[in-house]
């Protein structure tokens, strides 16, 4: 207990420990309430519901049979969408190919096109703080992004790159059989479920992905989660949620 105490300090939840003084501080809005669905800060995860949701992904049997070393060769080479003009690496995704835990957030940023690994920078250092909160080791979970390749300035990614890109994730979920998804970010959580409700209300439930039944937690993404630190409480009730999913899968 006093190890997990001290990742979600690490966390930024300082304020998680001091029960006796949480009733003076702020209420937390109730989910779809404008304070929960728009935050205190601008942020993607406030922003309208992208047209890059309910689409299906195109038919790709070429990479519905590949194993983890065509795939990987296929995405660094890959051309289909416009994202590849412009990186410098393709994200592929790192980790346990046998994970139980799954992350997927949305997309490269600067700093991840660069080293080629999906959230490196502050907040992947939040990301690994939240996944030593769950009693995990960053290289024990596996951790993917809806897009490989980086969209410029960060935007949104926009519908066709997400068509083209979802095989590719679509078939890590298939080989690695992860036990729990853990959708960081409206995008991700948007385009797994195939849904255009705001992030505030996926979050508290339990959704499944696809066909496959495999349970997903939506949260909060960490770079969001650095500019609204008081939603650090609530990221921390949806990886209690993961866990509670996780032990209740279990023989
Ligand atoms: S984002 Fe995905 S579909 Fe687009 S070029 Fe990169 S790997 Fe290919």
């Amino acid at each position: 207990m006093k190890q997990q105490l001290q990742y979600l300090e690490a966390m930024g939840i300082q304020a998680w420990q001091l029960r006796r003084r949480e009733t003076a501080a702020p209420q937390e809005p109730a989910a779809g309430s404008p304070a929960d669905t728009q935050g205190a800060a601008p942020s993607a995860e406030s922003l309208p519901p992208e047209s890059s949701v309910l689409v299906q992904a195109p038919d790709r049997p070429d990479v519905a049979g590949m194993g983890w070393g065509a795939l990987e060769a296929s995405v660094s080479q890959c051309t289909l969408c416009e994202l590849h003009a412009g990186r410098t690496h393709t994200v592929f995704g790192v980790g346990n190919r046998h994970a139980e835990w799954l992350v997927i957030g949305e997309a490269p940023g600067k700093d991840e096109d660069l080293q080629g690994e999906p959230f490196v920078g502050r907040a992947g250092q939040l990301l690994n703080a939240m996944l030593l909160a769950v009693g995990l080791q960053r290289e024990q979970a596996y951790i993917a992004n809806i897009l490989k390749c980086r969209p410029p300035n960060n935007r949104d990614p926009q519908a066709e790159e997400v068509v083209c890109c979802e095989p590719y994730l679509a078939r890590q979920i298939a080989l690695i059989q992860p036990k729990i998804i853990l959708a960081v970010g409206r995008i991700a959580a948007q385009n797994l479920l195939k849904t255009d409700t705001p992030i505030g209300k996926l979050r508290g439930t339990v959704h499944h992905y696809a066909a496959t039944g495999i349970p997903v937690v939506a949260t909060y993404h960490p770079a969001y989660l650095l500019r609204s630190p008081l939603d650090k409480r609530k990221a921390w009730k949806d990886l209690q949620l993961a866990m509670a999913t996780l032990g209740a899968s279990r023989p």
